[in-house]
């Protein structure tokens, strides 16, 4: 567990079991399972819905298009993709890209907590409608009314003992199909970065890069 040990070792064990996972029917298609990737000390950690066929191909998050479209909008509030954590609320793909159905996001629940608790993030943006409302309603952050009505609204939440500031946004798949979206999903990185710059409290510039990038100065 954090803290109490090797914390990649523990990464170790998540992919393990997520990859010999058959706790639910999206086990039966797979040809990857897609447990996630990232900087296991990031600060910010994304929370999409469910890998694609790209993702299903490479057991990676995020590698083909809306990828793409992640990487430009991190690079947009002059964050890496390196310094972050990326992950999914079921960590295997459903057939021909259907929405995850609720009894496989609840069955993917104990790697979606186990992943959050490892990587302690402060802040976890949500991508689309799914994982928004897995988040929101599931720890304490109040009633989700959909992700027109969510998406940029802060809210806190508390997940197995961590306390987690949440900023909702649409899938970036959103704005591939409708670009009408992609300045409102730009405006909603924005607010991530000005929670993050609140953050930076008395850490000053370098503070808060080391922060970011999973240094060792104490979080808040
Ligand atoms: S989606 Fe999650 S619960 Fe379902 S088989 Fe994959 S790892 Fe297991």
């Amino acid at each position: 567990m954090p803290g109490t040990g090797n914390k990649f070792e523990e990464w170790e064990r998540i992919v393990n079991a997520i990859k010999s996972c058959r706790k639910c029917r999206l086990a039966e298609n797979r040809r990857n399972a897609v447990p996630g990737e990232g900087n296991l000390d990031a600060a910010v950690l994304f929370l999409g819905e469910a890998p694609g066929r790209m993702e299903d191909l490479e057991g990676r998050p995020f590698v083909g298009a809306a990828g793409r479209l992640l990487n430009r909008l991190l690079e947009g509030i002059g964050l890496r993709r390196e310094d972050v954590f990326i992950t999914n609320v079921v960590k295997c793909r459903p057939p021909n890209n259907r929405d995850p159905k609720e009894d496989e996001i609840e069955a993917c629940r104990p790697f979606t907590e186990a992943i959050i608790r490892l990587v302690s993030p402060r802040i976890i943006v949500t991508l689309g409608n799914h994982a928004g409302k897995f988040l929101i309603e599931g720890y304490g952050g109040g009633r989700w009314r959909g992700i027109t009505a969510e998406h940029g609204r802060i809210r806190k939440v508390r997940v197995k003992g961590i306390d987690v500031i949440v900023v909702p946004t649409y899938h970036p798949a959103a704005a591939l199909y409708n670009p009408k979206l992609l300045p409102t999903i730009e405006n909603d990185f924005k607010i991530v970065k000005s929670v993050l710059e609140k953050e930076k409290g008395s850490r000053g510039e370098q503070g808060l890069l080391k922060w970011l990038r999973g240094g060792s100065l104490e979080r808040k």
